[in-house]
């Protein structure tokens, strides 16, 4: 599946601690393919690609995450804002009743939405009033009566075998009406199908839309047909104009194509997603939601957000101005020392820290995790100037820290030596011509 393709990719970036534009260039590949595998549509992703690619290499990115991490972040955001950023639910109308007009190929699961949707507003404790608009199929009113039975809902209900345009605008116009008249909050149209786009479908479904004005025309669309869908949407929006998209059969679509492509093909939100035959099987669309579910990496995203509620973008350009002048301290060590503390496993952490990646690699195998405590109670015996500089610790300084922390002198000194390591390291490494000179080191 898709999510365990960008599981695979993104997992190799974050193992390699420097990200070089040769590294992204590959995932990069390796993302085209596995989107285009998933059926998503081609110019998308060629967009898709371009856009990480260049913010992954460029300079938005996070100082308090690794390179990996960062990248990861940029799939994320990305994905989500190619399915919309927001989420998109259904604005109701001020002036009761609010109507929505339900269009698509028959099959894809129109009359299951209306009464999907019907339940949801139910739920929410509104008045819903069904309107059968394929008057010349019997079994599409039947279908829908079945439905407003099972949920004790309302169906207008004027079956004509052979009714014309006109009929079917009357018939529409008179569901509206009798929803205002009768105090209804919610009217749902659901109009006929078709095996396929034609012009007298959709002449209908424009005369409908005309006379009736609804607030939302709401285009069904199956997303196992996956591209085909997403044309069949942009020639339904093209032809009637919709103002959201209902994907339907999302719980047996693996590969996930119209879901990531529909909304930036037709530039039209989805709004809800069909993921069963039942009638509760309606979810609310969330784009940062799905974007997680696709990377599949629930814990890598938490673990990012963790990162930036601890360290503020002005936190963490700080202390990467603190780092690059040499006013890098003692105390500012204890205090992203803390920080790790609070977070959890000393490596992962100092790998998420403003200047952490360096950091790590100046301290590794000095620092264990179990010796953290020490080095903490190391800083805290200093004197708040002596934190600030270390200059000031002399030998008989020294021997009082040593006995301030239970430890001893030689403990004191590498202390301060593996702060200078790494204060020094970091400087070296921070910022660009730093990134690029560690990258040709590695290479
Ligand atoms: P319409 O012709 O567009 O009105 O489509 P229907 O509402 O009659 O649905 C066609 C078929 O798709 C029915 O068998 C529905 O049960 C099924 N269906 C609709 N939505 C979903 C969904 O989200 N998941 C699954 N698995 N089946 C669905
Ligand atoms: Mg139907």
């Amino acid at each position: 599946a898709l999510s365990e393709k960008f599981e695979k990719i993104l997992k190799k970036l974050r193992g390699s601690g420097v990200l070089t534009e040769q590294n992204i260039a590959e995932a990069m590949k390796e993302v085209r393919l596995a989107l285009l595998e998933a059926d998503v549509n081609f110019k998308i992703v060629k967009d898709f690609v371009e856009r990480v690619g260049k913010k992954a290499v460029g300079q938005e990115v996070m100082q308090s995450l690794t390179p990996g991490h960062q990248v990861v972040k940029v799939v994320w955001d990305e994905l989500r804002a190619m399915m919309g950023g927001e989420k998109a639910g259904l604005a109701l109308s001020s002036a009761p009743p609010t109507v929505v007009m339900m269009v698509g190929l028959q099959g894809a699961g129109k009359t299951t939405t209306c009464g999907k949707l019907a339940r949801f507003f139910k739920q929410q404790g509104r008045r819903v009033l069904l309107v059968a608009a394929d008057p010349r199929r019997p079994a599409a009113g039947d279908q829908l009566a079945s439905l407003g039975r099972d949920l004790q809902i309302d169906v207008h209900r004027q079956d004509q075998a052979g009714a014309s345009q006109t009929d079917v605008v009357r018939i529409c116009q008179d569901g509206v009406r009798r929803g205002t008249d009768q105090g209804f909050d919610v009217v749902v149209l659901d109009t006929g199908g078709r095996l396929h786009v034609d012009d007298e479908l959709m002449g209908e479904l424009v005369a409908v839309k005309a006379a009736v004005k609804p607030h939302e025309v709401l285009l069904v669309a199956d997303a196992m047909t996956g591209q085909d869908a997403v044309n069949m949407a942009t020639q339904f929006h093209e032809r009637v104009g919709v103002t959201g998209i209902i994907l339907t059969k999302v719980e047996g679509d693996a590969r996930g194509g119209a879901v990531l492509s529909i909304r930036a093909v037709t530039g039209q939100p989805i709004k809800f997603l069909g993921v069963g035959e039942k009638l509760d099987a309606l979810e609310l669309f969330h784009p940062d939601r799905m974007a997680s579910r696709i990377l599949g990496m629930g814990d890598v995203l938490s673990l990012i957000e963790k990162a930036q509620e601890t360290f503020t973008r002005e936190q963490a350009e700080e202390a990467q101005k603190r780092l690059t002048s040499n006013t890098f301290t003692l105390e500012d060590f204890r205090a992203q020392l803390a920080q790790v503390n609070k977070l959890g496993s000393l490596d992962q952490i100092l790998g998420m820290l403003p200047g952490g990646q360096k950091l790590r690699g100046a301290m590794e195998g000095q620092v264990p995790e179990r010796e953290m405590k020490r080095v903490v109670a190391i800083i805290d015996s200093m004197t708040r100037r002596e934190r600030r500089d270390h200059t000031l610790i002399n030998g008989s300084r020294k021997k009082r820290i040593a006995r301030g922390s239970g430890t001893n002198v030689m403990e004191v000194n590498r202390l301060i030596k593996q702060f200078l390591s790494a204060r020094k390291l970091a400087k070296m490494l921070t910022g660009a011509s730093g990134r690029r000179q560690l990258a040709q080191l590695l290479n």
